[in-house]
């Protein structure tokens, strides 16, 4: 494993809790002289620390009392970076976490950077970077559905089913590369390598299938709002996202542009986009906000087709119909606390009024149950990054064009290439080998402290 030799020896803090008041405040500091730094701010001198124990004890600065504290010490390589490493449990408070990171930095340490703590679990072996990954997605896990993939990441499920295919790969590798080297005294069985090659090339596919799922439930399902001018649809945004982020007014095609709102309905978490009014019309700046709702149309995993009770079917609606029936949609009969002028289309609808509530909580209901073949066979996905996602895609086509090459006879020594680039996207993606730039990439996402 490469080694991040400037940062190795330095040492490190952060305030680790959450910005603003709590019960606890955590302060962790990281690195060599992480141990040194602690003791020197005790106000009992214990010269035979425990390790993994909890000394209860006040901290001191500058002949003051800070605070009272639980410490823990840790040991390398037993901590969550591998280095040696203090947890400081002080209560929680803006001015009282600061006063113990200003004091331990006043005494040696500096400032971490963003996810610095993880970055070096990372660099000591501790965790692979798809476990690395995980423990951002589970900050951010915008859905239950999501943590639970993203908990299983941490547990190492994706990076263990990489490590298996790499080791057959090489095996495969292996036997190949010996009949190169002694085409005399080894043959190799064509078919068997093929076999063997396309059993790893399926388990990746499928994969990669996975992951697109996978990436619904991280990211949020797309949800579409569509409808003629004026039918509630901004009115029913708003229900779903109990507050004012839409534009709601009298006037028709005043929603020009596409805002997005993000809800989680029952578990799911949603990307909502209200669209404009989809109409024939000759004002350009109009004619664009139409545009972009048609491509937000073929974007979105769900489509509510809003109408509108008050009016019925009308030509504007046909219009629509014509443009979103091949589409996932749900027609959604707005107003209904006025009228009942509706109409049957191929698929059942649901009747709401968006201004009273009425029939919002079945709308959700429907509207999950649309989407539940993307949440269902996404729950035994791994796969939650678009890093991650790419270098699948990019292994599999290396496996692909391996399989057609053998198929049309191509030599092993060729053959042998793509199966080293096909390792080399296995090793990027779990991490045995790795760039700074991707790092840095990768552990900006996390806030400082983690
Ligand atoms: P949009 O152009 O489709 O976004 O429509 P808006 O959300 O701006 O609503 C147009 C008008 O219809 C507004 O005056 C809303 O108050 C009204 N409206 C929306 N939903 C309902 C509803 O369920 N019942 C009634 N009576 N009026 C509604």
């Amino acid at each position: 494993m490469k080694e991040d030799v400037s940062l190795e020896r330095e040492t490190f803090a952060a305030i680790s809790s959450p910005v603003g008041t709590g019960a606890i405040g955590v302060v962790r500091i990281n690195g060599p002289e992480s141990h040194k730094i602690v003791k020197k701010l005790m106000s009992k001198r214990i010269d035979d620390i425990k390790y993994r124990m909890v000394y209860h004890v006040e901290l001191i600065s500058e002949n003051q009392i800070i605070d009272e504290v639980n410490l823990v010490f840790y040991k390398a390589p037993n901590s969550f970076t591998g280095d040696d490493m203090v947890e400081i449990y002080c209560h929680g408070g803006v001015i009282v976490t600061r006063k113990v990171l200003d004091a331990l930095i006043r005494n040696g340490a500096r400032l971490a950077e963003r996810g610095e703590f993880t970055r070096r679990a990372f660099l000591n072996g501790k965790i692979n970077l798809i476990e690395a990954e995980s423990i951002y997605r589970i900050i951010e896990a915008k859905s239950e559905k999501a943590l639970k993939i993203a908990m299983q990441n941490l547990k190492g499920a994706l990076g263990k089913e990489i490590e298996e295919l790499r080791e057959e790969l090489l095996n495969i590798l292996a036997e190949i590369e010996v009949s190169i080297d002694y085409p005399d005294d080894i043959e190799i069985d064509e078919n068997k390598i093929y076999m063997k090659l396309e059993a790893v090339a399926i388990k990746v596919k499928k994969k990669i299938l996975e992951g697109r799922k996978g990436l619904h439930l991280s990211t949020g399902v797309v949800m579409a709002i569509v409808g003629k001018p004026n039918t509630g649809k901004s009115t029913l945004l708003n229900r779903l996202l109990y507050e004012d982020r839409a534009i709601v007014t009298d006037i028709p095609g005043t929603t020009r542009d596409v805002i997005k709102g993000e809800i989680d309905i029952r578990g799911v978490h949603f990307i909502i986009a209200d669209t404009a009014g989809i109409r024939k019309t000759e004002d350009p700046i109009e004619k664009i906000g139409i545009e972009r709702s048609i491509k937000e149309i073929q974007k979105a995993d769900i489509i509510l087709f809003v109408l509108d009770a008050t009016t019925g079917f009308t030509n504007e609606d046909e219009y629509i119909y014509e443009r979103i029936k091949s589409y996932n949609y749900l027609p959604v009969w707005n107003k209904i606390d006025t009228n009942n002028n509706i109409k049957e289309l191929e698929i059942p609808h649901i009747e709401i009024s968006a201004l009273t509530g009425k029939g919002i909580r079945e709308l959700e209901k429907k509207i999950v149950e649309r989407v539940k073949e993307i949440i269902e066979s996404g729950e035994t996905s791994h796969v939650i990054t678009y890093r991650q996602y790419e270098a699948l895609q990019r292994a599999y086509k290396y496996l692909d064009n391996a399989l057609k090459g053998l198929k049309i006879g191509l030599e092993f020594d060729v053959i042998s290439i793509d199966i080293r680039k096909c390792l080399e996207e296995f090793d990027k993606l779990i991490g045995r080998t790795f760039s700074d730039d991707l790092l840095n990439t990768i552990f900006s996402n996390f806030c400082v402290g983690k």
